[in-house]
């Protein structure tokens, strides 16, 4: 525990010497405090997994180098509600009715186990987070206001409103359209639009006519936050306000506790509060006016306390989804991608780029590419021959401190997967019988040893291949091109035929496909590829894909031939 298990070269360790550093300056002894908030306002997408992602690398690092680290995760529940999202399942347009009222008071769509809508939301966020291996503590703000927790510190901010609202007006003529709050990040440019007009870059900093309050009660008649603070007394701290529904009441705030913060003072309160080192925020708030910096003052000038170290992280894209959204309903969440990658690889995307780094997650033919990646990198962990720097990521990928996360024991490769459980459907027997032919000097004996990896390839397929991009084997021959064949198209295809069992795998028929074209111009199987050679091969194959899956491409040649099996194969080419 005590020893550094990567070397001190990548962002990381770097960030972690420093949070490390802050900590002991600021509170030594104590456990080191890094945070993420999180607003489970509908399905929490996959592009805000970086706000989770950032400091979790950052603590799994300062757990390696043997402190005691709490990475908050601060559950926004008690945020209104905005707007009803679109392509959520179990919900209708009544749903408008609550906006304005905390999240958790919000029905759960129809059909949910989930007491409310923020319980709904926040769980499969809570299940992707175990199975990357986050270790996190969850807030509830719901919890902590309701309860009271933040008694003083709100009763301090009312205190001090005047210094608030001075601090803000030093930013409220810039007309910052980026100043809102961070939570939920958009993951891309066009949602970034969506999201600046949902509401939340907008949102109210607690002005309200002539008197500046940075307190929000929910009605007590309509649940809703559409009140405004008519009058308030530091004494006695009694507290009137009126409610676009027409309800007026009047409180004592040191016993009230049906209200929160506006955000730019909740957020700096609970740096302040929970002794925050390190939280880092979405690139839109690098602006003057956004709330980082904003809170950077307050929490300084308000709460007596010290701005966390906070970088900057770019948004997280997703390619492959425009062609799925408007089906799924949007863009995918860490559980979605969790169906199709397996734990390290996702959190792999994570530590291998600074933050500062955008990057895509892949849905799309891209993700294939990536495990190959992957898998290489693994080769040269393997053998030694790997930087440190991409040690440094792997290692960081594949576990944590408290040790390595599941992984495939046979990880054959996620194409070659993929190109099987597309041909297969799914159907195992017949799955084995192909992934045992791959290797005969080492066949795989169960499928358990390529899982999990198999069923995240399987479930890419069936989820994300287009219909017309998925393999079809030909019932019957194509007689028509069958029939049409010239003598030099016969022959390849006798010469495949032929050397078929002697060929039988993945590396055999590797050889054999390549190696019938160079046959038919004289050339020995081990010859360089000659640009003619290459026009030559790419034919030979588009005459087999059209034979074998009636298209002119398809899963690589070897594997194909693999799954579609000996006998079926002489049938379809006509031998
Ligand atoms: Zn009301």
């Amino acid at each position: 525990m005590s020893q550094s298990s990567t070397p001190e070269t990548d962002w990381v360790s770097r960030f972690a010497d420093d949070v490390i550093a802050e900590s002991e300056r600021r509170a030594p002894g104590k456990p080191v405090v890094v945070a993420s908030g999180l607003s489970p306002s509908g399905p929490i997408h996959l592009g805000n997994l970086r706000e989770v992602m950032t400091p979790h690398l950052v603590a799994d690092e300062i757990r390696r180098r043997g402190y005691e680290v709490r990475h908050l995760i601060s559950w926004d529940d008690y945020d209104r509600y905005r707007k009803v999202p679109n392509g959520v399942p179990g919900i209708d347009e009544s749903w408008a009715e609550h906006i304005g009222k905390p999240l958790t008071s919000v029905p759960a769509p129809a059909g949910s186990s989930y007491p409310n809508w923020a319980e709904h939301f926040k769980a499969p966020m809570v299940a992707a987070l175990a199975e990357l291996g986050v270790e996190f503590d969850g807030i509830s703000q719901t919890e902590q206001y309701t309860a009271g927790t933040y008694r003083e510190q709100v009763l301090h901010a009312m205190k001090h409103r005047a210094d608030i609202d001075a601090v803000l007006d030093r930013y409220r003529t810039k007309k910052d359209p980026a100043a809102g709050k961070k939570s939920q990040k958009p993951v891309d440019e066009a949602e970034l639009e969506a999201a600046e007009g949902s509401g939340a870059a907008s949102e109210d900093d607690g002005t309200s006519g002539s008197a500046y309050y940075p307190y929000k009660p929910y009605c007590g008649q309509c649940e809703r936050d559409l009140t405004t603070v008519t009058a308030y007394d530091d004494e006695s701290t009694e507290l009137t306000y009126t409610c676009v529904c027409g309800f007026t009441e009047t409180v004592f705030l040191k016993e009230f506790n049906r209200g929160k913060l506006v955000w730019k003072v909740d957020w700096p309160m609970r740096w302040a509060y929970e002794g925050v080192i390190f939280e880092p925020s979405g690139v839109d708030h690098s602006s003057p006016g956004s709330s980082f910096v904003v809170g950077g003052q307050i929490v300084r000038e308000v709460f007596d306390g010290v701005q966390p170290i906070g970088p900057m992280y770019a948004f997280v894209g997703i390619s492959g989804m425009a062609k799925m959204s408007s089906s799924k309903g949007g863009v995918p969440t860490p559980g979605d991608a969790l169906k199709i990658m397996e734990a390290p690889l996702l959190r792999w995307l994570y530590a291998r780029r600074k933050p500062n780094q955008s990057f895509k997650i892949a849905f799309d033919q891209e993700i294939q590419r990536l495990y190959d990646e992957w898998d290489k990198l693994s080769l040269k962990v393997a053998d030694g021959s790997v930087l440190p720097a991409d040690a440094a990521a792997y290692s960081r990928a594949v576990g944590t401190a408290a040790g390595e996360l599941p992984r495939t024991p046979r990880p054959l490769s996620y194409r070659t997967l993929a190109s099987v459980a597309d041909i297969t459907a799914g159907a195992e027997d017949q799955t084995l019988r192909i992934l045992s032919e791959l290797d005969p000097s080492d066949p795989i004996a169960s499928l358990d040893e390529v899982r999990p990896r198999l069923d995240r390839a399987e479930s890419w397929i069936t989820s994300y291949v287009p219909a017309d991009q998925r393999t079809l084997v030909r019932a019957e021959p194509d007689a028509a091109t069958l029939a049409e064949l010239g003598d030099a198209d016969r022959e390849s295809l006798r010469l495949l035929v032929e050397g078929l069992d002697s060929h039988w795998s993945l590396d055999g028929l590797t050889t054999l496909v390549y190696g019938v074209p160079k046959i038919q111009a004289g050339l020995s199987a081990d010859a360089k590829p000659t640009p003619e050679l290459k026009v030559a091969q790419r034919t030979f194959f588009a005459l087999l894909y059209q034979l074998l899956v009636g298209r002119d491409t398809g899963p690589r040649l070897p594997t194909l031939l693999l799954a579609v099996g000996a006998e079926r194969v002489r049938k379809l080419l006509g031998a």
